[in-house]
This record gives structure tokens, C-alpha cells and sequence, in this order.
């Protein structure tokens, strides 16, 4: 395309195109540092409530400012007040990661910002999605019969899920509204975002069976088994189970292939949670983690935590996109187009109108580093999740938490919840990593997740030997060993 094509040199567009070549040029150098530097950078720094707010004007600007005064501004107020998700020594929550091919994607969507809504409304943003789910599938190797749709979140995504089945089991909720005996099962690590859902849709949180985990993290199947028979004894309707792969707290791996047959028996809803690990099924040796998921009636997972696509990327395939269809498409007539019998309209297949184009940064992504630049990048951090594990377990004053199946550790000092607290917080205020929670029997056990594209062995190594350093300094209160088993 000709620089400014058509345009009048002078003309106030073509100097804003100007302006935006010359400032799209500084922000891409300012990135490219950002990227090469990081390490320098601190991945958070300690910021007072109200004080990012106390910085900023109280009230918007009356006319235009320049592009570089906003990027100073954003440098020297709202960068330092960032905690920087996409840095390597990021290793809380789960990671997620944006690497270069991804920014570029993004930068284009903006530019274009085509609803994907309907076919019509951006035929090429309708197929590459479903181009990009395809190539997915193959990698995850499940079956052709998976029909996937990209939304924001998995918490987006296990709504939906929820609410196909509650259109499959009980399809008048359509018309006469919630049916009050339609139960859920999910297990005591079940993320939150399920039972959310649960109450979103109406079945309340007292329809929602929290069911017992095993030694490992893992829902129990004897348990659920004995739920479903009492609920539906006693005249409720099972609709739902959300089975996860790849626990919030600790990666473990609920038993999808047994409960599957379980969720089939009572003609109940089977969605497994795998927003996080699901990604790592590409990795050959690692399939084995969604076995049964090609029983299941649906599956998330989020390209947006671990397989090197930004936020907002989460993908949900199901079995019975009629279900899907049938709870959320009402088609009103200037969205209905002659092409309506021949194509998807992924409107009819979520509560939301507009789309944002996400399949673009999935495609570069998967383009740019390919399946085997992927599975190596897996690879190397479920290595570096091993190298974790044994620093965890040749030092006598800590210990291992849960096994270590995916890129989490989980581990404690065995001087008790307070020194853990303090631990934490006291590694997070150096800024040279950053660590998140959980509670495991009722103890306070720290989280090392790896999931940065960046991340190195040295990050590991550096960030275990400041652990240590400041284990040193915060004398143990007492030396008690609550926690768990290892494996
Ligand atoms: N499911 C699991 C297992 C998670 O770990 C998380 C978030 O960490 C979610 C669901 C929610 O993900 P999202 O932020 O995409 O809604």
C-alpha cells in the first residue's frame, strides 16, 4: 500500500497518519526494549491504594493531546504501576504470555476492529476463527465432531457451557424460565468461575454439590457417583458436571475418562475445565492429560494462559453446538442475511452481539512459532517446572505441597503460615519475581507457575535462591509440617 494513499499531504488526516507512523515507530522501539530489558524491569513494584488515581487529572481533557505527551504519561505514570504479566519472572495466578507475532496481531485487529458478529458482518473474520479452532483440534488431536467458538474467558466459556446443558437436559428453561430442581457438580478445586456461572444462570448455589477431592487435589469419582444417585432419588434432575484438568490451586487432573461414563449413565452435562492446562496436550507426551475429554459434551481451554496467545483468548468446543445454539440464538431481522443457511454465525452461538477479531493472534501465533516451536516452548516449561520441584525438594526447610503433573509448584516453608505470608509478600516487594497463593488443609502454600515465553533456567534458579535468601531473613515462628504429600 502507497504512504498515505489519496490523501493531500496536508491534508488533516494525512497528518495524523503522520503522526500515528511516527508514534507507532516509538512505540514499537519502546516495546522491542521493553522485551529485550526485562529483566532489568521489576516485574511489580509496591504502589499505595488511590495512588495511580491521585496522579491522573480528575477530569477528562476538554481538546486533543498529543500522542507523545499521553505515551510520557503512560511511562512515567501508569507503567511503574503495573504488575507485568508478560515479564519471565512473572510466576503467579497462571502466566500468560504475549510474545512479539502476538502484539503485531493485536495492533492490526485494533486497526481493523471488525465485528465478527455474523458471517456477513466479516466473512474473513468468521472463517479464520474457524480455520484456527480446526488446526487447534488437529494439534489436540480430538475429534473432527468438535465444534469451537472463541469467547474472552473460561469463565465466559464454562457459562456457556452451563447453559447448554441446562438447554439440553431441560430445554423449556427457554421459554417458562429456571427449573428449580436442576443440580451441579463440581469438586472442592473446581475454579470459582463454575459456581459463578451456576448462579448467574438460576440454579443457585444450593443446587451446586461441591464434591470431595482425593489426597492428589482430584475429584473424587465414588463421591460424585453418590451424589448424582441422591439427588436424583430424592426427585432433583442432575444437569451438569464440571470436571477440570489442571486444578487453579494445584494442576491436579480430575479423572475425565471415569467420570465420563458416570455423566453418560445419568444423562447428565460433562464440561472439563482445562483453561489453563489444556494447551500443554500438545505436547506428545503430555496427550495423555485430556484422555475421556472426547466424551466430554464440552471443553475449554485458554490459549491466553498457556499457549502464547494475549488476553482475550479462551476457547470453548463442544459436541452439541444445537445446544449451544439452542440457548442463546434470537435472530432479529437486520441480523438475518440471505448466506444464513450456509454458514456460521457465531452470534447464535453465545450471549454476546459483537465480536472482537481474536482468531487473528491465534493464527499468528500459531503460524509464527509453528506446533514444534510450541511444543518446545511447552516442554521447556514443564522442565523448568521440574527444576522447581527439586530445588523445593533437596532443601530441608521447605516442602512440596502437590504434585508437580504440568508447569505449577506448589510448596511451603515448614515454618508455618506466618512465615509463608511473610515470605511472600517480602519476595513480591523486591520486584524481582512474583509469586501468588493458595491454601491447601488449611495451610498457606506458595505458588511458582511457569508459563512466560522469556523464562529461563536462571529465572528459576534466581528466583529459588531469593526465596531462600529471604527465608533466612524471617526467623521461623515455629516448625511444623501440615503440608501434604509430594509426587
Ligand atoms: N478455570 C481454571 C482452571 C482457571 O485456572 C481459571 C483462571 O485461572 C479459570 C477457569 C478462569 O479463567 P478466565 O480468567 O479465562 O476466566
Amino acid at each position: 500500500m502507497n504512504e498515505n494513499q489519496g490523501q493531500k499531504a496536508d491534508s488533516p488526516l494525512s497528518q495524523e497518519l503522520s503522526e500515528f507512523q511516527r508514534a507507532a515507530a516509538e512505540h514499537a522501539d519502546w516495546i522491542a526494549s521493553y522485551f529485550a530489558g526485562i529483566r532489568n524491569i521489576p516485574v511489580s513494584q509496591s504502589v499505595k491504594p488511590g495512588a495511580v488515581k491521585a496522579a491522573l487529572p480528575q477530569t477528562a481533557p476538554e481538546t486533543g493531546e498529543s500522542l507523545e505527551q499521553i505515551f510520557a504519561d503512560f511511562q512515567s505514570t501508569i507503567f511503574p504501576a503495573l504488575t507485568l504479566w508478560n515479564h519471565p519472572r512473572f510466576f503467579g495466578y497462571f502466566p500468560s504470555s504475549s510474545p512479539p507475532p502476538a502484539v503485531l496481531a493485536e495492533f492490526l485487529a485494533a486497526a481493523l476492529n471488525v465485528n465478527g458478529m455474523i458471517w456477513k458482518s466479516s466473512p474473513g473474520a468468521t472463517e479464520l476463527e474457524q480455520t484456527v479452532l480446526a488446526w487447534l483440534r488437529q494439534w489436540l488431536a480430538l475429534p473432527e465432531t468438535f465444534f469451537g467458538i472463541i469467547y474472552d474467558t473460561a469463565s465466559t466459556g464454562v457459562l456457556h457451557a452451563l447453559a447448554a446443558a441446562r438447554q439440553w437436559v431441560a430445554p423449556q428453561c427457554r421459554t417458562e424460565g429456571m427449573q428449580p430442581d436442576l443440580t451441579v457438580y463440581i469438586s472442592e478445586h473446581t475454579h470459582s468461575s463454575a459456581e459463578k456461572a451456576a448462579i448467574t444462570l438460576g440454579f443457585g448455589q444450593n443446587r451446586v454439590r461441591k464434591i470431595p477431592v482425593d489426597a492428589q487435589y482430584r475429584m473424587q469419582v465414588s463421591a460424585l457417583e453418590a451424589a448424582l444417585e441422591a439427588d436424583q432419588r430424592a426427585g432433583k434432575r442432575p444437569c451438569a458436571i464440571v470436571a477440570t484438568v489442571g486444578t487453579t490451586s494445584t494442576t491436579a487432573i480430575d479423572p475425565v475418562s471415569e467420570i465420563a461414563p458416570i455423566a453418560n449413565h445419568y444423562g447428565v452435562w460433562l464440561h472439563v475445565d482445562a483453561a489453563y492446562a489444556g494447551s500443554a496436550a500438545i505436547v506428545p507426551e503430555m496427550r495423555y492429560i485430556l484422555q475421556g475429554v472426547e466424551q466430554a459434551h464440552s471443553l475449554v481451554l485458554n490459549p491466553h494462559k498457556w499457549l502464547y496467545v494475549p488476553s482475550d483468548c479462551s476457547v470453548l468446543y463442544t459436541r452439541f453446538p444445537d445446544a449451544l445454539r439452542g440457548a442463546f440464538s434470537l435472530k432479529p431481522e437486520y441480523l438475518r442475511t440471505s448466506e444464513d443457511d450456509q454458514v456460521v454465525n457465531f452470534m447464535d452461538y453465545g450471549f454476546q452481539l459483537g465480536r472482537r477479531f481474536r482468531s487473528l493472534k491465534l493464527w499468528y501465533v500459531m503460524r509464527a512459532l509453528g506446533r514444534q516451536g510450541i511444543i518446545e516452548r511447552l516442554r521447556h516449561a514443564l522442565h523448568l517446572a521440574q527444576v522447581a520441584k527439586q530445588l523445593v525438594e533437596a532443601d530441608p526447610d521447605f516442602e512440596l505441597c502437590a504434585p508437580v503433573p504440568l508447569s505449577l509448584v506448589c510448596f511451603r516453608h515448614r515454618g508455618g503460615d506466618s512465615v509463608n505470608q511473610r515470605l511472600h509478600a517480602e519476595v513480591n516487594r523486591t520486584g524481582k519475581a512474583f509469586l501468588s497463593h493458595t491454601v491447601l488443609n488449611g495451610a498457606y502454600v506458595l505458588r511458582l507457575a511457569v508459563g512466560n515465553f522469556q523464562t529461563q533456567e536462571e529465572d528459576v534458579r534466581e528466583t529459588w535462591s531469593l526465596i531462600r535468601q529471604t527465608a533466612n531473613a524471617i526467623a521461623p515462628a515455629e516448625t511444623v509440617s501440615i503440608c501434604l504429600q509430594s509426587g
